[in-house]
């Protein structure tokens, strides 16, 4: 599946917003939108306001950046969002949060989404004891998330671990820090999501 290869802090500064796809060094002043605080390139500084068009545009991108969904797939979610009971935008909001690679970030097993996805390729975690590779497996509501042996040695995921415990859980996980394990209870509703979004014009921005 392709991925966006691209300067990752290049996202949040076109977004306006910080996305928070680096992990650790966004918490700190290294972080590049704290810096620059307006979109790169050359006109970056002169900002016009946005149409309706643009503001969807927008909104669209930051969500599909977020959760680093290609355009392709990401148009899928929108689809299968739209045949589901209950509000398109939250539906779409609730199968990305169901993606494997999301639910092991949000278990702490990973600083960033992106770091999640590596992970989850490399063949670290099974499902219900089995082995499960693919980062868009969406996630069910009981799923216990487990990492093999090799994973529960690495450094990185213990230090995961240790940062996301300090931040604290969601509440649609329960977190075995010891077993290195963690079950996924139920999905989450909008406002447990904190995401910063405006979903109501991804949907609008399709509806056309
Ligand atoms: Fe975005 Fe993180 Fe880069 Fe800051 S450090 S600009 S939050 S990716």
């Amino acid at each position: 599946m392709a991925r966006y290869t691209g300067p990752l802090c290049r996202l949040c500064r076109r977004e306006g917003m910080k996305l928070f796809i680096k992990g650790t060094r966004c918490y700190t002043e290294k972080c590049a939108f704290e810096r620059r605080k307006y979109a790169p390139g050359q006109h970056g500084q002169n900002k016009g306001k946005l149409s309706d068009y643009g503001l969807q545009l927008r909104e669209k991108q930051k969500v599909k950046r977020m959760y680093g969904v290609m355009e392709k797939q990401f148009k899928n979610y929108f689809e299968k969002a739209t045949r589901m009971k209950g509000v398109t935008g939250e539906n779409l909001l609730k199968l990305l949060e169901r993606r494997l690679d999301n639910v092991v970030y949000r278990m702490g097993f990973a600083q960033n989404r992106r770091q999640a996805r590596q992970l989850v390729r490399h063949g670290l975690f099974t499902i219900n004891g089995r082995k499960v590779d693919i980062p868009s497996y969406i996630v069910r509501p009981g799923d216990v998330i487990e990492l093999n042996q090799a994973g529960k040695e690495l450094e990185l995921i213990k230090e995961s671990l240790a940062l996301a415990e300090q931040r604290g859980f969601p509440a649609w996980v329960e977190v075995n820090i010891q077993e290195m394990k963690g079950k996924f209870v139920r999905i989450p509703e909008r406002d447990e999501m904190q995401l910063p979004v405006q979903e109501q014009l991804v949907v609008e921005f399709y509806s056309k």
